[in-house]
Order: C-alpha cells, then sequence, then structure tokens
C-alpha cells in the first residue's frame, strides 16, 4: 500500500524523504512554499534535483502538493480570485519543478453568496488554472467538511465542476476520510461505507480518485466540522478503517496522514493501520 504522511519542509525540501522514509511512509505531502503568504522565493534547480534524488533514495513512491490556505476561488472578491488563480499556477509550476504531480486544494468558500454562485467561480477559476497549468501536474480538488461556506462537502458539487470546466483530464480528486465523514457520509458500517463508495462512483468516479486524506474525525457523522483525530482514536474508529483499508479499489491510491501530531505521531498511526491491516488476513 502507499501510506504517506503532511511533511514540514521548513528544513528544506531536501530533507523531507528522508524523514519519512525512516518512519516507515513511502509517500508524502508536501506545501510547496509558507501555506499562509502569497508569495515565496523561488525554487531552485539544485533543491529540487536533491528533493527527487532523496525521494528515490528513501523509497518515496508519491509526493503530492497542498495548495496555499488562502487560496478561495469561490470568492467575490476580484482581487483575492486574481490572487487565488496566480497562486495556484505558481504552485503548480513548483510542483512540477519537484516531480509532483497532484496539487491538491479546497474549492473554496462562498461567503454569504451562495452555493451555486460558488460553483460558478470556482469553474471560472479552474479553467483559467488549466490554461496555465505544467502538462505533468493536475488540479486536484479536496472532499471538505462543509465548516462554514465551503463547497465541496457534497459529492454533487464536484459532479458539477468536472462537468462545467473546459477540460477535465487536467482534474483530479482527494477524499478526504475526516471530511466525507463529517460531510455526512458513513463509512463504519460495511453498508454504509459501500453505499458511501457507491455514490462516489455514480457522482464523481473512481477514475478521477488520485488521493485519500487518511484521517479520523474528532466530531460526529454530519458535524460539518472539520477535526481531524490520530487513526482509530476518532468516530471513523477502526471500523471504519477497516473498510477503507481494505477496499481494493484504493489499494494503488497513495493515502496521505494530515492527523494531529504530524511526523512525530505518524508511527502511532502507522501502528493501528499494520494491526488492522494483520487483523483482516485473519477474517
Ligand atoms: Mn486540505
Ligand atoms: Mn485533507
Ligand atoms: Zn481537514
Amino acid at each position: 500500500m502507499i501510506i504517506g504522511g503532511h511533511m514540514s519542509i521548513s528544513g528544506g525540501f531536501s530533507d523531507a524523504p528522508r524523514r519519512a522514509g525512516e518512519i516507515g511512509l513511502n509517500a508524502m505531502q508536501i506545501f510547496t512554499k509558507n501555506q499562509r503568504q502569497w508569495i515565496a522565493k523561488p525554487i531552485d534547480n539544485d533543491e529540487a534535483r536533491e528533493f527527487i534524488k532523496n525521494s528515490k533514495k528513501y523509497g518515496i513512491i508519491e509526493t503530492v502538493a497542498h495548495a496555499s490556505y488562502l487560496i478561495n476561488l469561490a470568492t467575490e472578491d476580484v482581487e483575492k480570485f486574481e490572487k487565488s488563480i496566480n497562486s495556484m499556477i505558481h504552485e503548480s509550476q513548483r510542483s512540477s519543478m519537484l516531480g509532483i504531480r497532484y496539487l491538491i486544494f479546497h474549492p473554496g468558500a462562498h461567503m454569504g453568496k451562495g452555493e451555486s454562485y460558488g460553483l460558478r467561480r470556482i469553474v471560472e477559476g479552474i479553467d483559467r488554472i488549466i490554461e496555465n497549468l505544467p502538462p505533468d501536474v493536475y488540479v486536484t480538488i479536496e472532499t471538505t467538511a462543509g465548516q462554514g461556506s465551503n463547497l465541496g462537502y457534497k459529492f454533487e458539487h464536484i459532479s458539477e465542476i468536472l462537468s462545467r470546466i473546459s477540460d477535465e483530464k487536467r482534474v483530479r480528486v482527494c477524499i478526504d476520510t475526516c471530511h466525507i465523514f463529517a460531510a455526512g457520509y458513513e463509512l463504519r458500517s460495511r453498508e454504509g461505507y459501500e453505499k458511501t463508495m457507491e455514490e462516489f462512483e455514480n457522482l464523481v468516479g473512481f477514475k478521477y480518485l488520485s488521493v485519500i486524506h487518511l484521517n479520523d474525525s474528532e466530531k460526529h457523522l454530519g458535524s460539518r466540522v472539520d477535526r481531524h483525530a490520530q487513526i482509530g482514536k476518532g468516530y471513523i474508529g477502526e471500523m471504519g478503517f477497516k473498510n477503507i483499508l481494505r477496499d481494493r479499489r484504493l489499494e494503488n491510491t497513495p493515502m496521505i496522514l494530515e492527523t494531529p501530531g504530524g511526523e512525530l505521531l505518524y508511527p502511532e498511526d502507522i501502528k493501528v493501520i499494520k494491526k488492522i491491516l494483520e487483523d483482516d488476513h485473519h477474517d
């Protein structure tokens, strides 16, 4: 399986693969720049090369990128909308330099303008990004918990975006297990899980699914609150992760931890994942 974790790049890009490899991960997620600032100094070629070399050396099969938290394509604010588009293009270029294929972002919050307004704006924004996207990078839409006015908490939103953009081949989808659970999609029971995944297949399609964010949820089903928990320690629990981890449709999809405690506590999450996978052999 491909199990990764969100890794810090505060010490530079090239050291992250070593730290990930040493705790037993074979994938990673990084920010390509400070996630709370619009601008960043350019990545130099040597550092990009070193990052790619170390990824091979430490057995990192796939690294994905998470875009800045400042990005909001659903906004009415013209300046923020333009900055969001430029930031996505800029980050896609940085991703390409680092050999990263999937640039994950949250579709956006309409801030009171309504869901159909927000979705129209997101489609317009993605179309503009796609025009300037490096050929080896995919704009990757993350499902959200639906906190505040955030869109993307229903598979219907993703489906609508995919059907309206100019070129859906440049777009992929990331399922965050905490987010969809908080948005109201059951994952714990066998039947509930199958119903959720059937809905995903019918509305979006597994062919678009390229990344899973593997997080438990500190809040209840349908709470619409985004609070991650360590694997098995939240309301999704080991039952839910058993369904996810043994789903053959997901076996080649990178699963990225974004759990509290980060790299320091990923070994605990990995232990729970291994236990669930081992138990599986005995059923
Ligand atoms: Mn995210
Ligand atoms: Mn996530
Ligand atoms: Zn989250």
